[in-house]
């Protein structure tokens, strides 16, 4: 069996799928694996290093054709879709919400799709969980970066010249990005509030020395599984105006809110922005799907009234070395958890397997995105054997 990892094309996308850490073990799984020249540059993995794991250098043009596993990190192209063959495997971050077209033209061709946003958030599936692996980089390069264009101090200074006091920094949403949000801005010295609908997360805000702020609670944000439900237009609203005095006293505000599949919910309206004081800074980590903040534009820098808003929709990216370790072990761990004797196999009635399959022999599988009931494997053939 034929692995291809080809090089990315997507503009500022710099990660790579495979590391030489995980193309060594792919070696001695028994894959034969090849890689796009350049594919692993721009985080730190020359082509030297990928041929003395074990794989050839196979150039993109040509590429991947007679592949049997296509390792993405993100969607796929046409063209790159156009080159596999029927049957094949592909696995990355496939971005099935917003890439419809994409994913239809997957099903048409006949390609096997894996789409790790849609691995099911297990503890047996966390060495797969590219989401987490991901969203903890973001927060963490979201607080530094807010740092850094910020005009005051972080910590609590005694100097010789007087006192600074420490920065206010308040995270909205604490599912892994903003956890470690917290954390970070905790290590660099700053009082951090935090809002989640998430009843369950206090505690976990807590124990990283963040405020919980708390919320109505007649309306419950918990949709189970660890995710957050839609939230009425009413509650958004009541929820802003509790917001409103934390916002405006804080030097730095990172946005993390998600609702999985959903538009994210607006935390940040033009008038809490503007009860903000010049120097302070927004970071909105949902800018690539819509926003916390109404004014935020994604990768690019608003300045209003002096409040700088940063929506950078592929954080991770900006740390492209570390990004791509822990991600290729991630896919690495996806795949070894779908070998069976001496191919890959992808067992639609094992639970991370089946939550994670998108399209699936020529249709789309995946329940929230099926039109159609998928076909009913009879007994015998609920294995496609990928060789
Ligand atoms: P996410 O990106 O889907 O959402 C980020 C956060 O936004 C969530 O905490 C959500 O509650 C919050 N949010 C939504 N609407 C909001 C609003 N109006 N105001 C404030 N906050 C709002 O979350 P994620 O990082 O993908 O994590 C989702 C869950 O999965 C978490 O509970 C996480 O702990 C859990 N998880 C479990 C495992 C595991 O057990 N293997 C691994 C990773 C994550």
């Amino acid at each position: 069996m034929k692995i291809y990892i080809p090089k990315e094309r997507a503009t500022g996308e710099t990660r790579v799928a495979a590391t030489p850490e995980t193309v060594a073990k792919m070696v001695e799984l028994g894959f034969t694996v090849a890689v796009e020249p350049g594919a692993g540059v721009e985080s730190g993995f020359g082509d030297d290093l990928y041929e003395e794991a074990g794989a050839k250098l196979e150039a993109g043009a040509a590429g991947g054709g007679d592949a049997d596993v296509l390792l993405k990190v993100g969607p796929l192209t046409e063209e790159e879709i156009g080159r596999l063959r029927q049957g094949a495997t592909v696995a990355g971050l496939l971005s099935p919400y917003r890439e419809k077209e994409t994913v239809a033209l997957l099903a048409q061709k006949g390609i096997n799709s894996l789409a790790l946003e849609l691995l099911p958030r297990t503890t047996l599936a966390q060495s797969m969980d590219a989401l987490s692996s991901q969203a903890s980089i973001a927060g963490y390069k979201a607080v530094l970066l807010a740092a850094s264009r910020l005009d005051r101090y972080f910590p609590l200074l005694m100097t010789a010249a007087g006192t600074i006091p420490p920065a206010r920094v308040v995270v909205m949403g604490a599912g892994v990005a903003g956890l470690q949000a917290v954390a970070t801005a905790k290590r660099l010295g700053a009082v951090v509030e935090v809002s989640d609908i998430r009843a369950a997360v206090k505690e976990e805000i807590e124990s990283l020395g963040g405020r919980f702020i708390e919320l109505p609670t007649e309306e419950k944000g918990d949709a189970g599984g660890g995710y957050a439900k839609e939230m009425t237009a009413d509650f958004l609203h009541r929820q802003r105006e509790i917001l409103k005095q934390h916002v405006g006293a804080a030097s730095v505000v990172v946005t993390t809110a998600q609702v999985p599949g959903k538009k994210p919910p607006v935390l940040l309206d033009e008038e809490m922005v503007a009860l903000m004081k010049p120097g302070a800074v927004i970071i909105d980590l949902a800018a690539g799907s819509g926003g916390n903040c109404v004014l935020t534009r994604a990768d690019e820098e608003t300045n209003v009234d002096g409040v700088l808003i940063l929506g950078p929709s592929n954080l991770a990216a900006s740390m492209p070395h570390d990004a791509s370790v822990l991600y290729a072990r991630n896919l690495l761990a996806l795949l070894e958890h779908a070998m069976g004797e001496d191919s890959l196999e992808l067992d639609r009635d094992d639970e991370i397997l089946a939550g994670t399959l998108l399209t699936f022999g020529g249709r789309v599988v995946h329940p929230h995105f099926a039109e159609s009931p998928a076909p009913q494997p009879t007994v015998g053939q609920d294995k496609e054997l990928v060789s």
